[in-house]
């Protein structure tokens, strides 16, 4: 069930309580409660028909009614995302500009973009959209503005922590609802923090916050308290992290100017240096990380390590070049990361790179056959086309082969013919692979072409082709 508030004034003439079902109604959402607030109104209802309070038309109407919706932050996060280490070209502009420049580039936005909110001196941009499926297809495509393209592994969801909150003592993160340990017959209100009646009942002016004393609603995102909860959540989530994880974040230059309290800096560098020396020495002679890697350390040192298995360290650093051509960093942004909002968008940047290690590593155990995901491919069909509802791998083929369908291949250096050879042998997992597209665009795809594909790097392409067979 969802929540959701909706200014108005009047609110207590039963005519715009009507008024505001009729609408509602009219654009086919049945809230199963609606509650009568000092300011407004409550709306209960079911979460897809949340969803559809805040579609556009929707939110029209009740505004040229004058009731103004109010987005709850989760919500409001599903529909935003964090562009981050864009280009200064793009970054340089401003937030009208930007705006102007996504609508005229990415017709699929159609005057879907609510707010841009540049963060100061970041090169991260927050884009908010009008709805959740515009946020997912920038998450999945990027963004093309200035003449210039924000690719997609550089664009996230916005995060958005919860603060466990018990809905009648209004404690924060300390127990759920229903283990409440007040009396049943316990009442408080959140928006004037008074014991004996509840928020429905409020008729206070003033708001007073239960948790912190100060004058905002109790679950108001202002109370330092929330504020506290969320910045710690927010590290948690940094600081989670296995060795390995560990690893390959410090292999991203950036992590090293994060000062470690156990060991320094030095230290730290020493460490980090011996372990990847340990790792390219056994890509060339396999079997002597773990001698390699304590001739190392006693060079510098530092104490011995016992290995009980060596690593396959090819595998190892073909998995790290490849993450860190996803964060897409470099060590010119060092300099930034005193900003907090910086600070946000490495937490997001690492847990990507986590997801995407324990994707990786839940492939690694399972089948030997390769994966869509891993070459990025992705078939095509024409919009005016379409995806028959089933298609069985034979058809995906022959349409290939007939041009009906195209596919490109972007992380790999796999030929196209290599790729079809494949499919056509079953050694391809087809995940999420098929995707419709424009036909204009689709009359450009030549099948196999790499589009948008990162300049040479031969090393880890020879890696990563030799990681794949
Ligand atoms: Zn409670
Ligand atoms: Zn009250
Ligand atoms: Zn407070």
């Amino acid at each position: 069930m969802a929540r959701v508030k909706i200014k108005t004034n009047n609110n207590k003439d039963p005519r715009r309580k009507f008024a505001l079902l009729n609408i509602l109604s009219s654009n086919d959402i049945y809230p199963t409660n609606i509650i009568i607030v000092q300011d407004g109104f409550v709306i209960i209802s079911s979460d897809e028909e949340q969803e559809k309070i805040f579609q556009d038309s929707t939110k029209q109407e009740l505004l040229q009614n004058d009731f103004t919706l109010i987005t709850p932050p989760e919500l409001k996060a599903k529909r935003t995302v964090i562009a981050f280490n864009i280009n200064s070209h793009i970054y340089s502009n401003s937030e009208d500009d930007m705006i102007n420049e996504l609508y005229a580039h990415n017709t699929w936005l159609d005057n879907n973009i609510d707010t841009i909110f540049k963060f100061p001196n970041s090169k991260t941009i927050k884009i908010t959209f009008t709805q959740a499926i515009y946020a997912q297809k920038a998450i999945d495509h990027g963004l093309k503005l200035f003449s210039m393209k924000i690719p997609h592994y550089q664009i996230q969801q916005e995060k958005f922590y919860q603060i466990q909150t018990c809905y009648r003592c209004y404690e924060i993160e300390d127990h759920l609802t229903k283990h409440c340990p007040k009396n049943q017959d316990y009442k408080v209100c959140p928006e004037c923090a008074e014991e004996g009646h509840t928020w429905k009942h409020c008729n206070k002016e003033g708001k007073k916050c239960i948790n912190c004393g100060e004058n905002h609603r109790t679950l108001s995102m202002r109370c330092c308290l929330r504020k506290d909860g969320i910045k710690k959540k927010r590290e948690e989530e940094k600081n989670r992290g296995t060795y390995s994880e560990i690893t390959k974040m410090n292999a991203n230059p950036i992590n090293i100017t994060t000062p470690t309290p156990l060991i320094t800096r030095e230290e730290h560098l020493k460490i980090y240096s011996c372990v990847m020396n340990a790792h390219f020495m056994n890509v060339s002679d396999p079997g002597c990380y773990e001698k390699e890697l304590n001739t190392l350390l006693a060079d510098n040192n530092l104490p011995p390590i016992k290995i009980s298995k060596t690593p396959n360290s090819s595998k190892l650093l073909a998995m790290i070049v490849d993450v860190e051509k996803h964060a897409g960093k470099d060590i010119g942004e060092a300099s930034a990361s005193a900003d907090s909002t910086y600070q946000q968008e490495t937490t997001n940047n690492n847990t990507k790179q986590q997801q995407e290690t324990a994707r990786k590593k839940k492939k690694e155990k399972g089948t030997k056959k390769l994966d869509s995901e891993d070459i990025d491919l992705e078939i095509y069909t024409k919009e005016s086309k379409g995806w028959p509802e089933n298609i069985t791998l034979g058809q995906l083929i022959k349409g290939i082969e007939e041009g009906n369908y195209k596919f490109t291949n972007r992380e790999s250096t796999l030929e196209p013919h290599e790729v079809l050879g494949l499919m056509k042998k079953g050694d391809m997992i087809l995940g999420e692979c098929l995707k419709v597209i424009d036909d204009s665009i689709f009359r450009k795809i030549r099948s196999g072409q790499t589009q948008e594909r990162s300049p040479p790097s031969r090393q880890p392409q020879r890696l990563r082709k030799k990681d794949l067979k």
